[in-house]
């Protein structure tokens, strides 16, 4: 079945007490068990799995071509129970360019545990295969990535990983299952922030890992999150099981709007630069052509007037709103160096735009209206 059909149906058969279409929602901590514990159900106590959960999770993995997956309570639950399976000694690369909360986590807790974190442009096949000599534990990437929009070469990336035996993971928040499948393209686990896309309208958080086998790295995990109990609610699980029903045909909305804001942009004297892989000028472009069916809803800019035209642009926006997240339905701007705590690392100049679902024109004008009042 093709994607738009898996992301209707999976996960999403009748009710087989009511012939309810839409999911029941079970809030139940506790499910009745035998008198030595038999799971009568399949099912025992809430962190360790719920019906609402398991829908999700069947249709997560229908939509990542995935073997089994995983749902956690936010995205960074997520990878915080992927890495904690590293053990002492291991070293990982992870990309310059990534989300803050995973170069924090890379930081500052992965040492903690003696893990060996290496930084490199992950866009750079020879600096990755050069870091990987003296042996390496996983790879990371981010693709494209937050906020830079960088691509990297997925399957290039497995193959390298695969050679020293370690582990591809491959975050796909930004791309969502419909753009790209990086199982497909040799990746070991996909990671998602679901809050975004999956969710769709900025009122769900949650996370996922997708993995290419049911093997002991997922058994693992899985464990982990039943002990540690990053589990997401089932309400939770539900709004973002309703939000994959609409993933595709949000998803193409969002970059035909991208599309038509990156190329107005690209066009405004007073942007220095736009990153965008859908543009020709983009230098993952034609990876991104490659591996991505399209180019996604996010992009970010660089104002020619620096740190003081970038939050001008930001404050002078009126359909754009300022706040952090992404992938909702309705557009977002934001200085992300100004969130970025006491060490921003993204450029002063730059603007991540997340691009809703309103009309491209509307989005056009207020883009139009903020350039000329800076
Ligand atoms: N990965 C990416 C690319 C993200 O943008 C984010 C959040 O913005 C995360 C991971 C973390 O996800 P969450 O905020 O759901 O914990």
């Amino acid at each position: 079945m093709r994607l738009e059909t898996l992301a209707i149906h999976a996960g999403g058969e009748a009710d087989a007490a009511t012939g309810a279409l839409a999911p029941p929602i079970h809030f139940a901590t506790t499910f009745r068990h035998g008198p030595a514990g038999e799971r009568l159900a399949g099912y025992e106590y809430q962190r360790e799995g719920d019906p609402t959960n398991d829908r999700l999770r069947a249709a997560i993995t229908a939509l990542e071509g995935a073997e089994t997956a995983l749902t956690f309570a936010s995205g960074m639950a997520a990878i915080a129970a992927l890495l904690e399976t590293l053990g002492g000694g291991t070293r990982i690369l992870v990309p310059q360019d990534c989300y803050t909360g995973l170069r924090v986590l890379a930081a500052e807790f992965l040492p903690e545990r003696g893990i060996e974190v290496i930084t490199v442009d992950m866009t750079d096949l020879a600096t990755v295969r050069n870091a990987c000599h003296g042996g390496i534990g996983l790879i990371w990437a981010e693709t494209p990535s937050n906020p830079l929009l960088a691509v990297s070469d997925i399957a290039a990336l497995a193959a390298i990983a695969h050679e020293h035996d370690a582990l591809l993971v491959c975050d796909n928040t930004f791309a969502s299952p419909v753009l790209q499948q990086p199982l497909a393209l040799g990746a070991d686990v996909v990671m998602h922030s679901t809050t975004k896309y999956f969710g769709g309208h900025s009122d769900v958080l949650g996370g996922a890992l997708a993995f290419a086998r049911a093997d002991a790295l997922f058994a693992r995990v899985a464990h982990r999150l039943h002990v540690t109990g990053a589990t997401l609610a089932p309400f939770s699980a539900w709004l973002t099981l309703r939000g994959c029903r609409s993933l595709p045909a949000r998803m193409a909305m969002h970059c035909a709007n991208a599309r038509q804001v990156a190329a107005f942009l690209s066009a405004q004297p007073q942007v220095a630069r736009v990153h965008y892989p859908g543009l020709d000028t983009h230098p993952g472009h034609a990876t991104a052509t490659r591996q991505m069916r399209d180019f996604g809803g996010m992009l970010s800019i660089e104002l020619r007037g620096g740190r003081d035209a970038a939050l001008a642009l930001a404050g002078a926006l009126r359909l754009f709103t300022n706040a952090t997240s992404l992938g909702g339905c309705e557009s977002l701007v934001e200085h992300r160096a100004s969130v970025e705590g006491e060490r921003p690392v993204s450029p002063q100049a730059l603007l991540r735009l997340s691009v809703g679902l309103e009309h491209a024109e509307d989005l056009i004008d207020d883009l139009r209206q903020g350039l000329d009042a800076i």
